[in-house]
């Protein structure tokens, strides 16, 4: 078979549902599509049964309402499509009511208070624009998720709504600009994967790796990513053969998988797709990141998604290429052929501009995590400083429209908003910057702060909100202006002014970018409990309100659940930080001591033989022991006391402030430690042993 024939064969798409259902409700289901007005009971009833028959026919038994709890992973509950009947017959049924809303026990699922336990409901609703597909003979309904009460439980129903928001926004812009022909806009999201494979074998050796999916502890191997012979290097074949699998796994899920590559660091990989409409995107990188564990245990690998699995070694990160696009196909970030076009590229760029300088809090609140903030800052991503890259060719248009001047010095007339046409921008003089936080390449923004563990989800519902709202500022100002031209011209050139600081064109990477930052007034929030309390902030709260993403309450929650999920990660890493150490790392360096002072024995009874090393090895040994000891004791302590502060939020600065400090330094003995210890009495795999695992 060729991959075009398989492509999509466990997708119900739109394609399959032509085929399968009356033309009249299929008519129907496109208009919801379109629209995303409510489906009538009738309709679903007719598309439930096709979809069971459709499902039935390709082996599946049962099904599941496929959500996404604010756990950041996937949740289904399977039931099967049988029915009794009064003659003790079974028969396969799955109706219309089904289909469109599920009712799942969620009380063991994060809510942030926003639903009393004893009312442990939930619902879940079918989004019908994405497809059901069938992934282990079950067939999954993508659905939203939310309270008895309407709140949402879940990532899909704020990002469904904020793309309501931009496509009402945007559509207001567009008539200004005579585009009666579009009826609705969409963002669209192409996010590049990185993920790391080691042996299972290795892996299951280090309990730091199977309880918090990172090392905890780790000297640095001798041979790093310092040669770069890894990025784009030759594939191995047993990275090879996974990889293949992985592409056919996806493509038969109607997942674009497109590109595979090696990242930065040994063992480090990439994925990227092809784009897509955001809400699609973002359920296919849910199935994309669950098919790479999958597949990765078939081939006797692990998969980390981690964003750190390895101090000291580049981290894992995703891109989020995010545009916006009209039902007539056109990319709006996309700079035009005519004066107009460019004109209307520009109004939409100055948005994304204002949108990223206004919000800055909300974009590194939406990629906050305890996994991300090992990694921004290092040395392979961005600082926790959100900026924007245009490239100096762009910047300089800019420039000269707010100053007036001329953009090319060869041309004599002042450089006006839709007068000139602007040059292309191509990709490799936008793309050159790899070191920016939200860099413009060409036709889209690639916003490069995301974690490679979380949902896009969270970072595309901000984003979108954000330029909805500008946006509905600039048309207000638009709609009302007495000249067109004019005030779009005034408009854009406030819009550069006022909001110029958050474009940086230079080395992200560099300490001097700080500072310079700071000049700025831009926020460096460097960690997760520094950032999430801007959550709160009236703006933003007035933000998403405004839109109707999240209510005050869901705010509250989501506030909640992001301070306790922080706190419930860093108890783990702390709890097996205690276990190794107590159970495993300080035992094997007194076996250590005891082999050591044994020699040193020996070599006295046998006579004035030199013994320096033994004794030094033996001193430092526990000098180092006994302060991991007396580390590891306090931080049992610190863990007793956190434990007893009542607020999530003061829970998390507890943990950055006191206990993460104390992680650190008994990291620092126990590494210092593995360096002079015997391989042989090591009890864990080294990161050298688990970096170059697989062969
Ligand atoms: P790289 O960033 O590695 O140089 P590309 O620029 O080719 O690679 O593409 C990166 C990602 O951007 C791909 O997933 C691609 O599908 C996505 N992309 C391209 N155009 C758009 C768009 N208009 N909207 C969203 N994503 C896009
Ligand atoms: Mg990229």
């Amino acid at each position: 078979m060729t991959i075009t024939d398989y492509f999509g064969c466990d997708v119900f798409s739109e394609k399959v549902m032509k085929e399968r259902l009356p033309e009249e409700a299929f008519k129907e289901l496109e208009r919801t599509l379109e629209t995303g007005h409510r489906l009538n009971i009738d309709v679903a009833n007719i598309i439930a049964n096709a979809m069971k028959d459709w499902a039935i026919e390709k082996g599946a038994t049962h099904y599941t309402h496929w959500f996404q709890p604010l756990t950041g992973i996937t949740a289904e509950k399977h039931d099967s499509f049988i029915t009794s009947k009064k003659d003790g017959r079974v028969i396969m049924e799955f109706s219309g009511k089904e289909l469109i809303q599920g009712e799942p026990d969620a009380s063991s699922f994060p809510s942030g208070g926003l639903r009393a336990t004893f009312e442990a409901r939930g619902y879940t609703a079918w989004d019908p624009t994405s497809f059901a597909f069938i992934k282990d003979g079950v067939l999954c309904i993508p659905t939203a998720f939310c309270s008895y009460g309407g709140e949402a439980l879940d990532k899909k129903t704020p990002l469904l709504r904020s793309m309501e928001a931009i496509n009402k926004q945007t559509l207001r812009i567009l008539k200004l600009f005579g585009h009666d022909e579009v009826v609705s806009v969409k963002t669209t999201v192409g996010p590049e994967q990185e993920y790391f494979l080691v042996d299972s074998n290795v892996f299951n050796k280090r309990k730091d790796l199977v309880y918090t999916g990172r090392t905890l502890f780790g000297a640095m191997p001798p041979k790093g990513q310092e040669l770069d012979d890894h990025y784009f290097g030759a594939i191995k074949p047993r990275v090879q053969a996974f990889m293949k699998d992985l592409d056919e796994e996806l493509w038969r899920l109607g997942v674009l998988a497109k590109t595979e590559h090696n990242e930065a660091a040994p063992a480090q990989h990439e994925l990227a797709p092809i784009f897509t409409t955001t809400n699609i995107a973002t359920d296919h990188n849910q199935i994309t990141m669950e098919t790479m564990q999958k597949c990765a245990k078939k081939h006797g690998m692990i998969c980390l998604l981690h964003e750190k699995p390895f101090a000291g070694v580049n981290g894992s990160g995703k891109h989020n290429n995010w545009s916006i696009s009209t039902n007539t196909n056109v990319n709006l970030l996309e700079p035009g052929e005519t004066p107009a076009e460019n004109a209307q590229f520009l109004l939409f760029l100055c948005a994304v501009i204002k949108a990223v300088d206004d919000y800055q809090d909300l974009l590194r609140i939406s990629i906050a995590s305890a996994g991300n903030d090992h990694r921004l800052g290092a040395q392979e991503a961005p600082p926790a400083i959100v900026s924007m890259f245009l490239g100096e060719e762009l910047t300089e248009i800019l420039e000269s429209i707010e100053k007036d001047e001329d953009y090319d010095n060869k041309e004599k007339e002042v450089l006006k908003v839709g007068v000139h046409v602007l040059p292309r921008f191509p990709k490799d003089t936008t793309d050159r910057n790899r070191t920016s936080p939200f860099a413009f390449t060409g036709n889209k923004f690639e916003f490069r702060m995301l974690g490679s563990s979380a949902s896009v989800a969270g970072p595309n519902t901000t984003l979108n909100t954000a330029v909805a709202d500008v946006l509905s500022d600039f048309a207000d100002e638009l709609e009302n202006a007495e000249n067109f031209e004019s005030a779009l011209h005034k408009l854009i050139k406030r819009v550069i002014k006022n909001h110029k600081r958050i474009i940086f064109n230079g080395n992200g990477y560099d300490d001097a970018w700080v500072e310079e930052a700071q000049k700025r007034g831009l926020l460096n929030l460097r960690t997760t409990p520094d950032c999430l309390p801007y959550m709160l902030h009236d703006k933003n709260v007035e933000l998403y309100k405004r839109h109707k993403v999240y209510s005050e309450a869901e705010i509250k929650a989501h506030y909640e659940i992001k301070n306790e999920k922080y706190c419930k990660y860093l108890n783990i890493e702390v709890l097996t930080m205690i276990e190794m150490t107590k159970k495993d790392i300080l035992p094997c360096v007194s076996r250590n001591i005891h082999e050591l002072a044994d020699t040193l024995i020996a070599k006295r009874t046998i006579g004035d033989i030199d013994t320096t090393y033994e004794e030094n090895l033996v001193k430092t040994l526990s000098v180092l022991s006994a302060k991991a000891f007396d580390d590891v004791t306090a931080l049992g302590e610190l863990s007793k006391e956190v434990k007893a502060i009542e607020e999530s939020d003061a829970a998390a600065m507890f943990y950055k402030n006191r206990i993460i400090p104390l992680m650190n330094t008994l990291r620092e003995s126990v590494d210092t430690m593995e360096s002079l210890c015997s391989s042989e009495h090591w009890c864990y795999p080294s990161y050298g042993d688990l970096l170059f695992s697989v062969r």
